[in-house]
């Protein structure tokens, strides 16, 4: 877990954010979930889930989506200390994720499955979220880090999920302008 939270502990100086580093071990018996809103450079919310002793996270720009079949963009990040779940507070500006973070949900979650190349599905039992989700690695625009996060209906627990049927519908980020007018 110490290496696993190597990168995270790279990007933040503990004598200036308040946020945890990543002492302590989890010990509640059935796995949790957090998102937590962060109004930072941009508004997203981090999507984290306890995995080996850790969170991992993707931030979503535009929220978890709420109906039956919606997808978002998840963008996978480095892996978190799970006393970050509880972490709500300013992270000053000049450091890493300056703004503000707020607990948006947080509770309990059954995996439902994990393929092997990643994709999990998680039944989460949250105050908001409540239901079932897939997270997709899709590598949007080539990219490893672009995942999806899919509101499933319940009834599709665990059916496949083919990330090329959802691409048409999301926005992309580009490095540039459109050029012409
Ligand atoms: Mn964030």
């Amino acid at each position: 877990m110490a290496q696993k939270l190597s990168e995270y502990r790279r990007k933040r100086d503990p004598k200036q954010t308040p946020e945890p580093f990543g002492e302590k071990r989890g010990k509640t018996k059935e796995p949790i979930f957090v998102v937590q809103r962060h109004d930072a450079r941009r508004l997203h919310y981090d999507f984290r889930l306890e995995r080996n002793g850790a969170l991992a996270s993707w931030a979503v720009p535009k929220g978890v989506p709420l109906e039956p079949g919606a997808r978002a963009l998840a963008v996978h990040v480095e892996d978190h200390p799970l006393e970050y779940a509880a972490f709500a507070g300013e992270i000053p500006a000049g450091q890493y994720g300056a703004g503000t973070v707020e607990i948006w949900d947080h509770g309990t979650y059954e995996l439902v499955e994990e393929k092997p190349n990643g994709q999990l599905t998680v039944r989460l039992d949250g105050e908001r979220l409540q239901g079932t989700w897939t997270l997709v690695p899709a590598h949007l625009d080539g990219k490893e880090e672009n995942w999806l996060i899919i509101r499933r209906r319940d009834e599709d627990d665990g059916r496949p999920v083919d990330p090329r049927r959802y691409r048409p519908m999301l926005a992309t980020l580009a490095a540039e302008l459109p050029k012409g007018k």
